[in-house]
């Protein structure tokens, strides 16, 4: 699979940079976030570059989802968040698609 050059998420995804993947097939991979938000803070992304949830193939979204509702469910059965920021307002700071799995306390409604 073909990096996009200069996208951290590519590099990890491709082991060009070394990640502990908490779960990783063909399509999918997951790892912590490097500045948790919670006790419990995973990504998980496809291993193509796409940039926006948007973007992403139909396909691949089933996989993707699935990836994080079964960690979710495994790692935090008490409840977690599965979050996709998405662009700038939405607060999308890596420009390769991911889905925050967040828990381990209680989350707040409405988020920030
Ligand atoms: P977002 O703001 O939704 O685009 O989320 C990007 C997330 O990627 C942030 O929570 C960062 O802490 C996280 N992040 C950025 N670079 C890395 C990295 N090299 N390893 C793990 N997490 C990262
Ligand atoms: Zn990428």
């Amino acid at each position: 699979m073909t990096d996009t050059p200069d996208c951290i998420f590519c590099k990890i995804a491709s082991h060009a940079i070394p990640v502990d993947a908490i779960y990783e097939d063909d399509q999918v991979i997951a790892f912590n976030d490097r500045e948790p938000q919670a006790p419990t803070h995973l990504l998980v992304i496809p291993k193509q570059h796409f940039a926006t949830i948007g973007a992403v193939d139909a396909a691949l979204l089933r996989p993707l989802l699935h990836a994080a509702a079964v960690l979710g469910d495994r790692l935090l059965p008490n409840g977690h968040r599965i979050a996709i920021n998405t662009g700038a307002d939405g607060g999308q700071t890596v420009g390769h698609v991911h889905l925050h799995v967040l828990g381990g306390r209680q989350m707040s409604w409405p988020p920030g």
